[in-house]
């Protein structure tokens, strides 16, 4: 087989996977290199679900909570669906080199036998410890919060029900998380104290002796693993250099209280998948790759400072200290009463329109119906580039040249409402497009609203926009 890649991706994570997933549906040749031969076993991510069960801005439940193996399991099988993508485990990147315009990877097989493959871009989703990433040389911004935690998974043996399902232990004395770590699992999180040594908290016999309060013992649960983690707050400061790009871990690391780690990871290869994809064929120059850190940093940088402030009313020893803090929160329930859930995290400059206050943000989806179909609008009506106004089919709208340029990037178009070609089910879209004084609206692949015009007349002028944007010819 021709070891020429389109895109070599190092590193095959939830990541990786995801990555691999999505530049694969696009149709390129993904070469992936895992050094591991089988999937890492034990949960790490467990992702809440918080407050309500309604879907929410995206027309998906906010937070889930499930085991990262049941979730890679998922994501390689989809990833080895597809003709374009190849997985290689047992496969080390040892060395990386800019190779003409392409660049070169060195991976060792099993037997320890380097051979050389090519790609034309590589993506470094290999974790924390990155080889890409000591490769790019960039520097890191750190804001030294550091804790170790225990974190013990646990198989309860027994029928037994969870009040609440998920808390949080703020007592001095051992603040402890309890999550459900997806079904038939529960995790326990201890943090190690003041003066305690890791060597002492890291075994089987504190695990168990920390679980006593929950009755839990060998006669009714297995232990499937305890671990320390140390949990750290930091961004590399460029994400591309020449052919190398990272994502993921790699890029970043936060601490676990806002399970917000591989999820931002998610975010990396959804920003990036598309903007590779334009890229490798022809249809952007490489400069749209430089919106892809200055747009993602900003995101990750309010994921970790979210991680740092509930780590900071999580991770307190001190009884004064804790006496203090439960003090001002009571207060602060009783005068504003439930915490409101976090709005998303809007994207750093990069590729939208200048000036307009709702670019950037995450554009809502609903419900609609198209002839006899009925569902999420992006499974109905189609992802990518899209147009969406209550008032026409935008896309019908634009001169040939700008139409002619839309349809090269597949680009979707719908008149959605009420009793439209693309009936708006729940009436959602035309309460936005309403509170926002809003006629059409671009979305892009990533569903953040490239830019917005108040009436659909603007929509040559949206598109316009974004076709000088992405540096293409009038
Ligand atoms: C205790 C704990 C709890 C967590 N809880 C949550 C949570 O609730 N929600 C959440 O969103 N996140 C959570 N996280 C974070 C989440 O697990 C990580 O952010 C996520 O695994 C990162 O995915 P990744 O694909 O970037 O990297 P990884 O999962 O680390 O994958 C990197 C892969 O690269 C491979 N690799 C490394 N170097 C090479 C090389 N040279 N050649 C080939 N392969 C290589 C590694 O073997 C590995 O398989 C938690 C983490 C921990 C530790």
């Amino acid at each position: 087989m021709d070891d020429r890649y389109d895109v070599g991706i190092v590193g095959y994570g939830p990541v990786g996977q995801t990555l691999a997933i999505l530049l694969g549906q696009r149709g390129w040749r993904v070469g992936v290199f895992e050094k591991q031969p089988a999937a890492y076993p034990l949960p790490r991510a467990v992702l809440l679900r918080i407050g309500s069960r309604h879907a929410g801005l995206s027309g998906w439940p906010d937070a889930n909570m499930f085991s990262q193996p049941d979730l890679e399991r998922a994501l390689d099988a989809r990833a080895r669906a597809l003709p374009g993508v190849e997985v290689r485990r047992a496969c080390e990147a040892v060395d990386i080199r800019p190779a003409g315009g392409d660049v070169e990877l060195m991976v060792a097989d099993p037997d320890g036998e380097p051979s050389q493959v090519r790609a034309r871009w590589v993506v470094g989703c290999d974790g924390a410890n990155s080889l890409v990433r000591r490769h790019l040389g960039a520097t890191v911004t750190d804001l030294g919060f550091f804790f170790d935690w225990l974190i013990v998974d646990v198989v309860p043996r027994e029928p037994r029900v969870w009040d609440p399902i998920n808390g949080q232990l703020c007592d001095p004395a051992r603040p402890t998380t309890v999550v459900s770590g997806g079904p038939g699992r529960r995790r326990w999180e201890f943090m190690r104290l003041p003066g305690e040594e890791i060597a002492e908290l890291d075994t089987e016999a504190s695990a168990w002796r920390l679980l006593e309060p929950w009755a839990l013992h060998p006669a009714n649960a297995t232990l499937e693993r305890h671990a320390v983690y140390t949990f750290q707050a930091r961004w590399v400061d460029g994400w591309w250099k020449g052919r190398m790009l990272l994502a993921g871990d790699a890029a970043h690391q936060m601490p676990p209280f806002a399970g917000q780690g591989m999820c931002s990871g998610i975010r990396d290869a959804a920003n990036l998948a598309w903007k590779l994809d334009l890229v490798l064929a022809g249809k952007a120059a490489d400069a749209l790759l430089g919106t892809y850190a200055s747009e993602r940093i900003p995101q990750v940088r309010q994921a970790i400072e979210l991680s740092i402030a509930l780590g900071k009313v999580i991770c307190v020893a001190d009884p004064a200290a804790a006496a203090a803090r439960d003090a001002a929160m009571i207060a602060a329930a009783r005068a504003t009463g439930l915490t409101p859930p976090l709005p998303a995290p809007v994207m750093g400059p990069g590729l939208r329109l200048d000036g307009d206050p709702l670019a950037g943000h995450l554009f809502p989806q609903g419900e609609v119906r198209r002839g006899n179909a009925i569902g999420r609008f992006d499974d109905v009506v189609g992802r990518g580039f899209t147009l969406l106004s209550p008032a026409a089919d935008p896309a019908s709208l634009l001169p040939p040249d700008l139409a002619a340029f839309f349809a090269s990037l597949d680009g979707v178009s719908a008149h959605v409402a009420p009793g439209g070609p693309v009936h708006d089910v729940s009436g959602g879209y035309a309460r936005w497009f309403g509170e926002h004084g809003v006629g059409v609206v671009l979305q892009r692949p990533d569903f953040h609203v490239f830019g917005t015009a108040p009436a659909v007349d603007g929509t040559a002028a949206l598109v316009g926009r974004l076709r000088s944007a992405l540096g293409r010819a009038a």
